[in-house]
């Protein structure tokens, strides 16, 4: 007998992607553990976010069983599909929101978003609101994204600023007279060309400031696969990591 069945042959299957996976998961965990330890900081202080972003539904179900709860997506049309197929697999992961976000993509967002950490003005926390309060019946929870070099073309809420719609009190007091909204911390991104551990001392203190005037948001969201030991090493409470779990992405993003 040839071999012609499809079936018998072992092939790029689940079972091979679901391993790797959970290579690439035991990695990233012993990192975050080692970063964990060298800051003195317990791991259970800070939570992986797997951003699953241009890889399939079935890798986050695949990472779910493999006990991942908190998946990161940073575009609409990619996420409310993914999310959709995941829910009707059976899985409940919660997902966050974690790119730039149009006003009119807020109604479709809220409706598998549990987390969104990408705010960054006050008319996007207003139409976020506004979609919350229609669309679902808990708040969404909101991290103000902050910029920290305070370049404006790149977004971010600007620390320090008085800009009614882009500085960080007014985007935070926008988020935290919500009702459809909980505010519960700040997100960033190391800027290009930055030392990824000047950038992320630089975020503590406007976290530091930041939590003077909101004690209940506590939540860092800084570090992916390149950076989370010095984000946590600076207090981040979640990390952001893609490549380092699911594989390079072939497109820059
Ligand atoms: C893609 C992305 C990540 C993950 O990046 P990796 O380098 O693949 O870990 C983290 N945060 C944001 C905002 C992203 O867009």
């Amino acid at each position: 007998m040839t071999d012609v069945n499809p079936t018998a042959r072992p092939g790029p299957g689940r079972t091979d992607r679901r391993a790797e996976l959970a290579a690439g998961l035991a990695r990233v965990r012993s990192r975050i553990a080692a970063a964990c330890a060298a800051a003195g900081r317990a791991d259970s202080e800070v939570t992986m976010v797997a951003v699953t972003k241009t890889y399939p539904a079935s890798d986050v179900l695949a990472l779910a069983g493999l006990g991942v709860v908190d998946m990161g997506e940073n575009r609409d049309q990619e996420a409310a599909g993914k999310a959709a197929e995941v829910a009707a697999a059976g899985a409940a992961p919660r997902w966050h929101f974690i790119g730039q976000l149009q006003r009119n993509k807020c109604r479709s967002v809220v409706r598998y978003a549990d987390v969104v950490q990408s705010v960054d003005s006050v008319r996007l926390a207003r139409a976020l609101d506004v979609a919350a309060l229609a669309g679902r019946d808990r708040p969404v929870d909101v991290l103000v994204q902050v910029s920290i070099d305070a370049d404006p073309s790149r977004g971010g809420a600007l620390p320090g600023s008085a800009d009614p719609d882009a500085g960080l009190g007014a985007v935070a007091g926008a988020v935290a007279g919500a009702a459809g909204l909980r505010l519960a911390g700040l997100m960033a991104v190391a800027p290009l060309g930055w030392e990824p551990q000047r950038a992320f001392a630089r975020l503590a203190e406007v976290a530091e400031a930041f939590r003077a005037a909101h004690p209940e948001a506590v939540a860092l969201s800084a570090g992916m696969s390149g950076d989370l030991e010095a984000a946590i090493r600076h207090g981040a409470t979640h990390v952001r990591v893609g490549s380092a779990l699911l594989g390079m992405r072939s497109t820059l993003r």
